[in-house]
């Protein structure tokens, strides 16, 4: 600012008499500056400020400097990946060791109760009856156990609940170390089994993308019927873990397809009712070649209720959308061609997929491609393969000749991790200007 004769007028001569003995620094927003003459007044008092007399607001500056609770902790992280849980895993990698995977995705059997529209599996030869038989699941387990598995899904391919064995398998898991949980559709869960389930597994997930009988008709093509007895089972899980006090976590999952948009709302005020821990919402998982007809541009309609969903979320309930997978194919305009955000598919050791007839492949959406065939559990013992040659070069193939861009669908399994690792891979410049 200048004078009329044009020297420049002091910033102390532009200020009130009280703040000239201590000037400090002024925010252009006008907010007030903390009053550094107070805190040194209350050095070393932690007690909390008291309101000033008369007055309402405090005459001590904010001093908490703990964790504000402002941000939610994420219970489950289904958006997303726990690699860094698992660094171990990591540097055995980076130091070029055999190791076994972190997880394993697995069917039990090739074939399925219900025919819900959305089903991946029907792209990839299911066959009635095909299951691995109880004897070779039993020593998979144990294998898995041995060779450091620390995690099985009973999901993927076929129906869990139509392999008798697939209560037996959960004891004998958790006897050796290896967390397990099913994703199901739950009309066959055996009642009888029950304590063992919530007593072994981790969590059981119900397979259920719709919220009224009429839904369910459509989407599930199974009998409204049905409908009622899955609640009533959920309904009693969910009772006698309260009862017995087990820990295993409940949910639902919903499958989005164009056809049950109109069930978002529905299924998550059922989810709250039935008292599950959740409802995640993915998107629906296409196959390279696009058999299954997804139109990933109409997910943008459901944006809204898929929102609405969320806010139902409460303390004992979340609701969370896979909003990663879903917005992928509209996020950019590479993303829409298919095109990924690394060059390389480096996940495969860490996670792998068998199918429900025991062959062992790096991922599910190259079950029956013989070439990336791993082995077979019901021929072979597990830890084998996963010490063997021919695990490895598979791994190897993967890395050197598959192109992510071309090769392969939209959000597979693995994308999560491939994106971690592609940038441990790849790290930018400066890494130690953190
Ligand atoms: S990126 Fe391709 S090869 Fe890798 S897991 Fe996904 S589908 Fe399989």
């Amino acid at each position: 600012m200048e004078n009329k004769d044009g020297s420049l007028l002091s910033a102390a001569s532009t200020v009130a008499p009280a703040t000239l003995q201590r000037p400090g620094h002024k925010l252009r927003s006008g907010v007030a500056v903390v009053e550094r003459a107070a805190l040194t007044a209350t050095e070393g008092d932690l007690s909390p400020p008291q309101p000033a007399p008369g007055g309402e607001e405090s005459a001590v500056p904010n001093q908490f400097t703990g964790p504000s609770f402002r941000t939610r902790r994420e219970r489950f992280r289904f958006d997303g990946h726990k690699m860094i849980y698992h660094l171990d895993r990591v540097a055995a990698w980076q130091r070029g060791e055999r190791f076994a995977p972190i997880h394993i995705d697995m069917g039990l059997t090739k074939f399925c109760n219900t025919a819900c529209i959305y089903c991946y599996a029907v792209v990839q030869n299911m066959s009635r009856g095909a299951m691995i038989e109880r004897e070779a699941l039993l020593r998979f387990i144990e294998d898995s156990g041995r060779v450091g598995v620390r995690s099985i899904g009973f999901i993927g391919d076929g129906e869990p609940t139509l392999n008798p064995a697939v209560y037996d398998a959960a004891v004998l898991a958790r006897t050796v170390g290896v967390d397990i949980s099913m994703a199901t559709n739950g009309l066959l869960l055996d009642m009888e089994r029950a304590h063992d389930c919530l007593r072994n597994m981790t969590w059981i997930r119900f397979n259920l993308s719709a919220g009224s009988t009429e839904g369910f008709r459509r989407v599930h093509q199974s009998k409204g019927d049905n409908f009622t007895l899955l609640q009533e089972k959920i309904r009693a899980l969910v009772a006698m873990r309260k009862q017995y006090g087990y820990a295993c976590t409940l949910g639902l999952q919903m499958v989005l397809i164009p056809e049950n948009f109109d069930q978002i709302l529905l299924e998550a005020e059922l989810g709250a009712a039935l008292g599950v821990d959740y409802l995640v919402i993915k998107q629906c998982s296409d196959s390279e070649y696009g058999e299954l007809g997804v139109d990933y541009s109409l997910y943008a309609q459901a944006e809204a209720d898929l929102k609405k969903a969320e806010a139902l979320s409460t303390a004992d309930y979340v609701v969370q959308v896979k909003w990663n997978k879903i917005n992928a194919a509209a996020e950019t305009a590479l993303y829409q061609e298919g095109i990924r955000k690394y060059d390389i598919c480096y996940g495969t050791p860490f996670l792998s997929q068998l199918s429900g007839n025991g062959d062992v492949y790096p991922c599910g959406p190259f079950y029956g491609k013989k070439r990336f065939l791993m082995g077979n559990i019901q021929q072979q013992s597990y830890y084998d393969i996963v010490m063997g040659d021919r695990y490895w070069a598979v791994h190897e193939d993967i890395r050197t000749w598959v192109d992510v861009h071309k090769d392969c669908a939209i959000g597979c399994r693995q994308d999560y991790l491939n994106k971690f690792l592609w940038d441990l891979k790849n790290p930018p410049e400066h890494v130690n200007f953190i």
